[in-house]
């Protein structure tokens, strides 16, 4: 459901035909079309502490962070044009576009959002910052299918647990490795399947001065599941996990991003109190991954 904010149209108009003034606030409405709705809270447990406020800020060069707290959402930037990962909840698309603005960028410049996988908690945002951006979406063909047409998979682990996202009006298909480019920005889509079966990672180079550093935002890899789901009797689901392994333990990696950023310890990073650069931080991700499915397989074959 969606709660509409501010006055309805028509009492905007009627303001309008009586006082000139009022076309101020309903010019700001009637230009935001994307935004002028206001979603109610997502009901899950942890969703109000994910999208406690951020003040958005430069992680390096010309890559952002312009999520709420708990969920990311990456801005990378150009003089042609931006790039945004992700769209966190419904209810952080206004915030997001907000973060955005504050740091001087406009939302039209906003050309292209990909997507980690396309659960509530990371898609949930896309199709309201697609209508207040105009941008393109992107996402591999399972995502894009879930996007488009269901707002859940069928064959999700989490099916049956999660709620399904607004539907996306336009979303094109990606191939693995695919890299797309807004100005001379150039971002590569590499399938790191397992947590959903069309999970996304993505992989870019942000530089200041002459340092030009590998930064990975890499998708969730926790093997979690609706009740009765087993991974070990679903077709490919445990090789998908080793592809996405295999994807970050090759991965230039001097800067690691993840969907949930508590999964990397980003605001220890940010913090200071661990360095932001580490080229090793992808492996110990795969390390960190591989145990967790490791366990969940022992647990589903009583081993
Ligand atoms: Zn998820």
């Amino acid at each position: 459901m969606l709660a509409v904010v501010g006055p309805p149209l028509a009492q905007i108009m009627l303001r309008l035909s009586k006082n000139g003034s009022y076309c101020l606030l309903a010019c700001l409405l009637l230009a935001w079309p994307g935004l002028r709705a206001q979603p109610k809270g997502s009901a899950c447990a942890e969703c109000a502490a994910w999208n406690a406020p951020q003040k958005p800020f430069r992680i390096y060069g010309n890559t952002y962070y312009v999520g709420p707290h708990g969920l990311s959402s990456i801005l990378v930037t150009s003089g042609a044009g931006h790039v945004l990962l992700d769209g966190a909840l419904p209810e952080s698309a206004r915030p997001i576009a907000a973060s955005i603005r504050s740091l001087g960028f406009r939302m039209e410049d906003v050309k292209l959002i990909v997507n980690s996988h396309v659960h509530f908690d990371h898609a949930g945002g896309i199709a309201a910052l697609q209508r207040a951006s105009g941008a393109r979406v992107v996402a591999s063909p399972w995502s894009a299918a879930v996007m488009t047409k269901t707002g859940v998979g069928r064959d999700d682990p989490q099916y049956g647990t999660i709620p399904p996202i607004a539907k996306v009006a336009r979303v094109e298909l990606l191939r693995d490795g695919q890299t797309f480019r807004v100005g001379q920005l150039a971002i590569t889509a590499h399938l790191t399947p397992g947590h959903t079966p069309g999970g996304t990672s993505w992989t870019w180079q942000s530089c200041e001065a002459s340092r030009c550093l590998g930064i990975v935002y890499a998708d969730s890899l926790a093997p979690i599941s609706a009740a009765g789901f087993k991974f070990t009797s679903s077709r490919g689901a445990i090789q998908d996990f080793e592809k996405s392994f295999a994807f970050l333990r090759a991965a230039a990696c001097d800067i690691l991003l993840t969907t949930h950023p508590d999964a990397s310890a980003f605001w220890a990073r940010v913090e200071e109190r661990q360095p932001m650069v580490d080229p090793d931080a992808c492996r110990q991700l795969a390390g960190r991954a591989e145990e967790q499915l490791r366990r969940r397989i022992a647990v589903e074959t009583g081993r």
